[in-house]
């Protein structure tokens, strides 16, 4: 049978690309599907400044930018719609994308994962009147206004110093009695004199009119409630693995696909990288490693399957 492509990589995010650029560097005709933007979660990077190699702050934009134009360089075809079916067949991998069907002789995923919703009264009520999942595309909107900031990883420790710099006006509240990000992070937040970090809280309800006007926030340890003036809510508390496309693969507690240490699925010709993956700890420079060690071993696998 001939094959459109060796290699697709459903997914354009950093370990998507990464896997792209190294399977293209093996001399495999490699595809990109994305149905966003390239960049995946680079892309709400602000200052991405513990990337290996930049010394200086780089935009998560341009970041993404840079992966994309690298991969092109190597050979890397992109094409923007969105994989609603992936099937194995004897051969190889068909792939369904809009009204096209893509086949392959390896499948890489490299789907990522999307944000977690608190589940509140007020949360969906008010989702882009005040309620935003994504400080850089949404924050320019509440300069010198009231921000809470809720969650207690990277993710919202990043945002807080991003959003800080919008306003001083900011309250970081974590419903633990500390972070779980990373030390530096978490240290320099609360060092940070434009914000306001309130451990042991959780958020109740968002209240608003026609915009978000207000929460009310329970201290963990005492119970009690109080109701607090805020104009914008950004809620940063994790993600839940994108795997629509494989749900009869193995999968960690938490919905994550189980690979074994090649990241090979339990599919021959199926691997998967990046955030979509069961693993500890999740960075760019993780997702970028991700993604070069599928590739090479998709590669290896298909050289021997050759
Ligand atoms: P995360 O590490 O899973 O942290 C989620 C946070 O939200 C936890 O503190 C959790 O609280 C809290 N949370 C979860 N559900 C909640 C709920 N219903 N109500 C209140 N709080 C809730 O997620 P993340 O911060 O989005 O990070 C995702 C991954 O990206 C992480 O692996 C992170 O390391 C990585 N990341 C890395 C960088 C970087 O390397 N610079 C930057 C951003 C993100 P508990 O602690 O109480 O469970």
């Amino acid at each position: 049978m001939d094959f459109d492509h060796d290699v697709v990589v459903i997914g354009g995010g950093i370990a998507g690309i990464t896997a792209a650029q190294f399977s293209a560097r093996e001399n495999l005709n490699t595809l990109v599907l994305e149905e966003l933007a390239n960049g995946g979660q680079a892309l709400l990077v602000n200052d991405l400044e513990n990337y290996p190699g930049f010394s200086e702050p780089i935009s998560g934009i341009d970041f993404a930018m840079r992966l994309e134009k690298q991969a092109r360089s190597f050979g890397v075809q992109f094409k923007s719609a969105t994989a609603t079916k992936l099937e194995k067949n004897d051969t190889g991998f068909i792939i369904s994308a809009g009204k096209k069907t893509i086949t392959a002789r390896g499948v890489l995923l490299a789907t990522g994962s999307t944000h977690k919703t608190l589940g509140i009264p007020g949360e969906s009520e008010y989702e882009g009147k005040g309620v935003s999942y994504c400080g850089t595309c949404d924050g320019p909107f509440f300069k010198n206004r009231k921000i809470l900031v809720i969650g207690g990883g990277d993710n919202a420790c990043e945002e807080a110093e991003f959003l800080s710099k919008l306003t001083d006006k900011l309250t970081l509240i974590h419903r633990g009695s500390d972070f779980r990000a990373q030390k530096a992070l978490s240290a320099r937040v609360k060092s940070n004199p434009r914000v306001s970090v309130l451990l042991s809280t959780i958020c109740r309800e968002i209240r608003g009119t026609d915009r978000v006007r207000s929460v009310v926030l329970e201290n963990a340890v005492s119970g009690d409630k109080t109701e607090a003036q805020f104009d914008g809510v950004f809620i940063f508390i994790g993600s839940t693995p994108r795997t629509e496309l494989v749900p009869d693969l193995k999968k960690d507690d938490y919905g994550y696909l189980i690979t074994d240490e090649t990241l090979a699925t339990e599919v021959p010709g199926l691997y998967a990288a990046g955030d979509v993956r069961s693993m500890s700890f999740r960075s760019l420079v993780s997702g970028a490693a991700d993604g070069a060690l599928a590739a090479h071993n998709l590669a290896r696998y298909l050289y021997k399957e050759n």
